[in-house]
């Protein structure tokens, strides 16, 4: 009896895409704790973010620094062990904020940034870092080129004295997103790490497939943004 009333106040489209998670990960052989769900709550307001907070869910991206300012100082204040990515661009004049309001940025994309990101590396609290990868080589979207993944990851590394958990991608919506979550875990074994972040609403279980330790998932759990 009270399990099930535990159950009744998860949000059906979070029970659903659990359930969903849970099918993969078992038909691939996979722990069901391998990949975690984060719920991308960009444009939504922090009405729609509660009731997963009062579900228990904890991980959630953002892709702006100011609307994560605005939105998750509140939340932090009622919720505890809150989790927060940054899934979007991040601009070197938002670097403090960014570096101060989240846990995780995904989107290490660029040297000017790493520097930049280099010099904060000691504060405490500084996040752990995903390099976005431009697996479709897109001249438009941001993100470090397959081919210069390695010498990037160096850079980072050695020279910098960055630690990097993962690589992240947002693959060409034109084009089946299977080969690039392929590519995104053979660059991620060259190079040694084991975190993945892809696949989002409509591709969430191929991307499970494929490997992927985090899926971003937007438009399934909060319904269609504006
Ligand atoms: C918006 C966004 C998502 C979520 O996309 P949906 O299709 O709504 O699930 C995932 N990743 C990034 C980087 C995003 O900007």
């Amino acid at each position: 009896m009270s399990a099930d009333l535990s159950e009744a106040k998860i949000p059906p489209r979070l029970a659903d895409i659990r359930a969903r998670m849970e099918t993969v990960l078992l038909e691939n052989g996979r722990a069901l704790d391998a990949a975690q769900l984060l719920a991308i709550s960009k444009t939504k307001p922090i009405e729609a973010i509660t009731p997963l907070l009062d579900a228990g869910h904890r991980q959630f991206g953002e892709n702006r620094v100011q609307e994560a300012q605005d939105k998750w100082p509140d939340l932090r204040a009622h919720y505890d062990a809150i989790e927060l990515h940054l899934v979007g661009p991040l601009q070197t004049n938002k670097l403090k904020e960014a570096v101060a309001q989240f846990d995780v940025i995904q989107t290490l994309d660029r040297e000017k940034l790493a520097r930049k990101l280099a010099g904060l590396k000691d504060e405490s609290g500084f996040p752990r870092l995903f390099i976005q990868v431009n697996t479709g080589d897109e001249p438009q979207k941001s993100g470090v080129s397959p081919a210069g993944l390695a010498a990037f990851y160096d850079l980072c590394t050695q020279e910098l004295g960055l630690r990097i958990a993962g690589l992240m991608c947002l693959p060409p919506q034109d084009e089946p997103a299977a080969a690039h979550f392929v590519l995104l875990g053979k660059l991620a074994a060259q190079v040694g790490l084991a975190e993945l972040s892809m696949g989002m609403s409509g591709d969430f279980e191929t991307a499970l497939a494929l490997g992927a330790t985090h899926i971003r998932v937007g438009t399934a759990l909060f319904g269609a943004r504006d």
